[in-house]
């Protein structure tokens, strides 16, 4: 049919940092596919494979249109046969029978529940699951000792953090967060960053980067903005990680890991509800038999601060507004494509040998010989 014959081809360059992938996503279906066994493979401490599940993932998401026809995918860059299988299947039989069954599988099932307790990765849900332990009320009754985080994930806050923030509480913590920056150090400026700087209606938490314009004021600002918050009954907990980039031994720009050295606090903010209380559904008690949040004013919410020198403002800017996906590629493109080594502090040129200095992200993709990408198409 005529149809067929305009079937789009499409075409893609092959690294997600020279793409240009906005929220709107033509291939959700598949996309979510993919990123469902990329979760597993990654939950299972099989990273190999779920990146390969990701970039394929990503592909997708680039394209402008809905695929409808494996020869439309001819030439794309990472689509490896395994992805090419599951896309396969859904094309021909509206599902993956793999995707299905990762889905019902208890281990799974297990591996959610468990690494959605804040403070529980995939290496501690692995072995609670192989003591035979699969749901929360199980890992109560085990009489297991559970850090600090993970009491606070368990028991007092779990259906909070498991709940989608919203950009409208995103921005009611920033106001709190902009307050309590500007009390302790007139002048030091709050950013947005994490998906919500891409745009994202939701996010599973809220980030910020705090930075001074004059360098070296920012030294010692985490913990009093921290007491700022507590002392006011905004924190539910926190804990403070020190800078310790200087003490990094590792050579020039290149940390062992993506792992970055700033002063960072992970926190659980108590999240005030609107006057009415109308924001609050009517909710059904919950599972795990914690405080079900309709009986509450208030909402537990995950809040990650940063805070960066302005000399390396515009690489903890690039390396915090993500998607991970876009960032492991943008190292990737700088090692392989341009011997350079990226990370959120700097960016070092190894032919040069030399530091390649930044004040806007712009100037970074431009040391990397890319098209600049705004962060509303970084939804890789
Ligand atoms: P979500 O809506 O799920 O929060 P997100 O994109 O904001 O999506 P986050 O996990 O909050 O995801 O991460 C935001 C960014 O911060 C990502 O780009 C990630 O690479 C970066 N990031 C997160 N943790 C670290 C870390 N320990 N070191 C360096 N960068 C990190
Ligand atoms: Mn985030
Ligand atoms: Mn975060």
């Amino acid at each position: 049919t005529g149809q067929d014959k305009e079937m789009a081809v499409f075409s893609v360059p092959s690294y997600a940092c020279q793409r240009r992938t906005t929220l709107d996503n033509q291939n959700t279906t598949l996309t979510d596919a993919l990123s469902l066994l990329a979760e597993n493979a990654e939950l299972s401490d099989e990273d190999g494979r779920g990146v390969a599940f990701r970039r394929a993932a990503a592909v997708l998401k680039a394209l402008p249109k809905p695929v409808t026809d494996m020869a439309q995918l001819r030439g794309l860059p990472c689509l490896g046969e395994h992805s090419l299988r599951v896309i396969r299947d859904i094309l021909e039989n509206g599902m993956s029978s793999e995707v299905e069954s990762t889905k019902q599988s208890e281990r799974y099932k297990a591996l959610k529940v468990l690494t959605g307790i804040f403070g529980v990765g995939a290496k501690t849900a692995d072995r609670w699951i192989r003591e035979g332990i699969h749901t929360l009320h199980q890992l109560r009754d085990s009489g297991h000792t559970l850090n600090r985080a993970q009491q606070a994930g368990v028991f007092l806050h779990y259906d909070d953090l498991n709940r989608p923030v919203s950009k409208a509480d995103a921005d009611i913590i920033g106001e709190t967060v902009g307050k309590a920056v500007d009390a302790v150090l007139p002048g030091a400026q709050v950013t947005l960053i994490g998906g919500f700087r891409r745009g994202k209606l939701t996010g599973h938490d809220v980030d910020f980067l705090i930075t001074h314009p004059e360098e070296g004021r920012e030294e010692g600002l985490m913990p009093k903005v921290v007491s700022w918050l507590e002392s006011r009954g905004f924190l539910l907990y926190q804990k403070t990680t020190r800078n310790s980039y200087l003490e990094c031994k590792d050579g020039p720009a290149r940390p062992p890991s993506n792992i970055d050295r700033f002063e960072r606090c992970l926190s659980i903010f108590k999240l005030a509800n609107e006057e009415t209380g109308g924001t609050t559904q009517l909710e059904t008690l919950t599972e795990n038999g914690t405080e079900p949040a309709g009986h509450r004013p208030w909402r537990a919410v995950r809040v990650d601060l940063v805070v960066s020198p302005v000399s390396q403002f515009a690489f903890a800017l690039l390396g915090w507004t993500g998607s991970k996906l876009f960032e492991r590629e943008l190292r990737r493109w700088a090692g392989y494509e341009k011997a350079m080594s990226l990370s959120s502090h700097a960016l070092y040129d190894n032919k040069q040998s030399r530091y390649l200095r930044a004040t806007s992200e712009e100037e970074i993709f431009a040391h990397l010989g890319l098209e600049y990408i705004p962060p509303s198409e970084r939804n890789a």
